[in-house]
């Protein structure tokens, strides 16, 4: 499956739009990853998808030398849906649409695969539990099939992202008007290719990761539940 093979999928799965990038023009930023911090984020240390328990942008930019494409995955959610929080539905299966992207892009065999999503998992999978079973326990993450680090604990530049992908990046604002911005656009990333020269990528999410593999539930993403991600807005597609 080449890479507009996996373009394909991820819209068949449900995305508004995917593109493939060269991993080489993915910017990086230490200073949004630093937005991933305590009190700034309810959701930071309390999974193994997010900050302090990812490997950051030191490690994401080595990466972006070991592989060759970026594949970015977009989906657009209704405004009125992000600004009153009923938008879980739509990070769940962004992530799923990307863990599956990885999926096949690892199954063609030419290298590795490796997905992230916006959101943190800890809110979107596991906000019944009562902790992260990959740091709580060491225990295999719950959701291996769908839940994918977040992109913002890496500090990719999702605006710089999509505008690498041809696309117009309007974040939502509490100051954004209803018949301007009708949409806001919620972005997943999955690098794929042949590895390139180099030491081959540490897997930081490595309890997800390695628990690639299955059939993916396509009609059968995980319920919408009642979780309020309103705290997504601002930072709707990191
Ligand atoms: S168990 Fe998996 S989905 Fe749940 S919080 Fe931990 S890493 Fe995220």
């Amino acid at each position: 499956m080449d890479d507009e093979a996996l373009v394909r999928l991820a819209r068949d799965l449900g995305a508004s739009d995917a593109a493939a990038v060269a991993a080489a023009s993915i910017v990086v930023d230490d200073a949004l990853a630093g937005r991933c911090a305590p009190v700034a984020c309810p959701f930071y240390g309390r999974s193994a998808g997010c900050p302090p328990h990812v490997s950051g942008p030191y490690a994401f930019r080595s990466w972006l030398k070991a592989f060759s494409t970026g594949l970015v995955i977009r989906i657009d959610v209704p405004a009125a849906l992000l600004r009153t929080g009923r938008c879980e539905t739509h990070f769940r299966r962004l992530h799923c649409i990307a863990a599956a992207v990885e999926r096949q892009a690892a199954a063609r065999g030419t290298g590795n695969a490796m997905a992230f999503a916006g959101g943190a998992c800890k809110q979107l999978f596991c906000a019944g539990d009562p902790d992260c079973a990959v740091i709580a326990h060491g225990a295999p993450c719950r959701h291996p099939d769908c839940a994918r680090p977040s992109m913002s604990g890496f500090g990719v530049d999702v605006a710089r992202l999509m505008a690498a992908a041809g696309w117009t990046f309007t974040p939502l604002t509490a100051a954004s008007r209803p018949a301007n911005a009708p949409t806001a656009p919620i972005c997943a990333l999955v690098l794929v290719g042949r590895l390139t020269a180099g030491p081959r990528p540490r897997q930081s999410f490595a309890n997800i990761h390695e628990h690639l593999g299955g059939i993916f539930p396509v009609n059968e993403f995980p319920p919408a539940g009642v979780l309020d991600c309103r705290s997504l807005v601002v930072n709707s597609s990191g």
